[in-house]
């Protein structure tokens, strides 16, 4: 057995009492012979409490081979063994977070288990049945095709962590896929979790990062030229994986025994402030999720990112973002932008429609809850928080991203609507903007009396092409410039108390389109010192660092169109 501590410190032996039978001794510490069962093993802290499975209905099926599966959660499957899991990175928070030291995460054992090749005793892996709306249209069965969920743990703090490997091989979901994810699209899920998480945005967390030594089949731009790309693994962490698809599919068979199963098992382990399960409790659920799916966008909102594939199946019960597939961040602010290549007919998950879509998805989850609540307007009434909570939460957050004390009504209004506009009259980088903002200065008197120029002169870096800002242009963001600080002053607020309010919650540091290319670029070539470098940078993405001033810089003409950088497949 791996898992359980066994207090044995290293190098001094220790007779035990072992139900295990002596096998032959084949670990020298100091030249003293161990059993292996007795040795302390880099992650035996990892202290498993495995409710999902101990509390759920399984599948009954113990084979591996793609099929439906019914009133059942979830089916038992082991991650498949790879050639050479080897550690690309580990983030050092989520370490912390399971009570993990340093030289347990360096260790091999971390690599074996981390990459799909060991299964630590007390583990319990198991993929999860869901199904979703995919654009707009019912999609029946999906589950966990490439998550293999390896158990919960329950740190010092009694905090319940679920560990997922991402690519660890084929489940009973995998459909017609291969259950692999390349390493391109791992270094992407690994280093936006942990940047997303440093921007204070909800989100999933990812441990690690391990290549498998193995070459898997891609066509990434769907035109029928496949190439073999270097498989890879991520663990995501996060307090449960539970998605609106979770209970959708639950629904929509008509198995709602199973359905009110785990939305009680949901309320009782990821919501326990609300009380036990009962009608009144649902309700108050569904609201909270709402709730929660509304922070998480306005945060999305804030920060210029866009998920890129907003299906049900893709939407976190806990309002955490979850899936980092063909995901982008904005760099020229362009509410119609969508980062995903299968999306961009419809264009459905563009940046400025996420909100809507958001709701559309609450919509159809309300839907899914409704045969436990059996009446409409109630569950309308739930649905409502997620509109209220959006509106009042926009306002609010405005006003913080441009430094007003508060949002005080229609004149603010008008301020942030016209600045959305200004800000598409020319190519502009939103992240450059906001932060740049800060250093236009409210507190000198004149403004009326500079010219356009001068006005917008702090704000010049943020502009993708100089020759868009035309006499006409220039004259119209200035004058936005100049109501702004009329506006600023009304409240009285000091340059540099609104510049440190501002940089608190328009970053400096986002996860670029390009620069996590790059980091791929390098990845794949055996080089992993930048992905490391900007898991580093993104740790502080508010703090202005010096050294790191390249990793801030807007998008170099060469990524304008490069795959990776401005589009992306879902191919992963
Ligand atoms: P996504 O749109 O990436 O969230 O995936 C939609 C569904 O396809 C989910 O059920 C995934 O588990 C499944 N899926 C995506 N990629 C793969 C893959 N390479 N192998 C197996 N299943 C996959
Ligand atoms: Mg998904």
């Amino acid at each position: 057995m791996i898992g359980k501590a066994v207090a044995v410190d290293p190098g001094i032996f220790q007779v035990t009492t072992s139900e295990r039978p002596y096998r032959q001794l084949s670990f020298k510490t100091s030249g003293i012979s161990l059993l292996p069962s007795l040795m302390k093993q880099p992650l035996d802290s990892l202290n498993f409490d495995n409710r999902f499975t101990r509390d759920l209905p399984a599948d009954p099926e113990p084979a591996n081979f793609r099929r439906q599966v019914s009133r059942a959660c979830y089916s038992r499957v082991l991650p498949t063994k790879v050639a050479q899991p080897s550690l690309v990175a580990y983030s050092r928070e989520v370490a912390g977070l399971l009570g993990l030291p340093t030289d347990a995460c360096e260790s091999n054992e971390f690599e074996e288990v981390f990459g799909g090749n060991r299964v630590l005793t007390e583990m319990d892996p198991y993929a999860t049945c869901y199904g979703g709306h995919q654009f707009g249209n019912w999609a029946g069965q999906l589950g966990d095709g490439r998550a293999i969920n390896l158990g919960e743990t329950v740190n010092a703090d009694g905090e319940r962590w679920a560990l997922q490997l991402k690519g660890a091989g084929p489940t009973p979901y995998s459909r017609t896929a291969d259950g692999l994810a390349v390493l391109r699209s791992s270094v992407r899920e690994f280093l936006c979790s942990e940047a997303m998480h440093h921007l204070g945005v909800p989100t999933t967390r990812a441990l690690s990062l391990v290549t498998t030594g193995e070459q898997v089949m891609r066509d990434m731009f769907y035109d029928g030229n496949p190439e073999y790309e270097p498989g890879a693994v991520v663990c995501r962490v996060a307090p449960s994986f539970t998605r609106f698809g979770n209970f959708q599919i639950f629904a929509r068979r008509g198995e709602i025994d199973i359905l009110k199963q785990l939305v009680d098992y949901t309320i009782r382990t990821d919501f326990p402030d609300l009380g036990e399960p009962s009608r009144e409790v649902y309700l108050e659920w569904v609201e909270e999720v709402c709730r929660r799916t509304a922070e998480m966008i306005l945060h999305w909102i804030r920060v210029g990112f866009v998920h890129g594939v907003m299906n049900t199946d893709n939407m976190s019960i806990l309002g955490l973002t979850i899936d980092y597939g063909p995901y982008g961040w904005l760099e020229d602010y362009d509410p119609n932008w969508t980062p995903n290549t299968t999306d961009a007919g419809g264009r459905r998950y563009r940046f400025g429609n996420q909100a809507q879509i958001a709701l559309w998805n609450l919509v159809q989850f309300a839907n899914a809850i409704y045969p436990l609540i059996e009446e409409v307007d109630p569950l309308q009434k739930a649905l409502d928080v997620y509109s209220g909570g959006f509106e009042a939460g926009w306002q609010t957050m405005m006003a913080k991203k441009l430094g007003l004390e508060r949002f005080e009504g229609d004149a603010d209004e008008k301020l942030f609507a016209d600045l959305v506009e200004v800000l598409q009259l020319v190519e502009t980088d939103m992240t450059i903007f906001y932060r740049k903002l800060s250093d236009v200065s409210a507190e000198q008197n004149g403004a009326n009396e500079k010219s356009s120029e001068e006005i917008l002169s702090p704000l010049l870096d943020a502009y993708y092409v100089p020759d868009q800002l035309t006499e006409d242009n220039t004259s119209r963001i200035s004058e936005w410039i100049r109501r702004y600080i009329a506006r600023v002053r009304k409240d009285g607020t000091l340059d540099e108390a609104r510049r440190k309010q501002m940089n608190s919650v328009n970053p400096k540091y986002v996860l670029r389109n390009y620069l996590a290319q790059l980091a791929i670029d390098k990845s794949e070539g055996g080089d992993n010192s930048m992905v490391n470098a900007l898991l580093e940078v993104l740790r502080n993405p508010y703090d202005e660092q010096p050294e790191q001033e390249q990793h801030a810089e807007k998008r170099p003409d060469w990524a304008r169109h490069r795959a990776g950088c401005s589009m992306l497949s879902c191919s992963s």
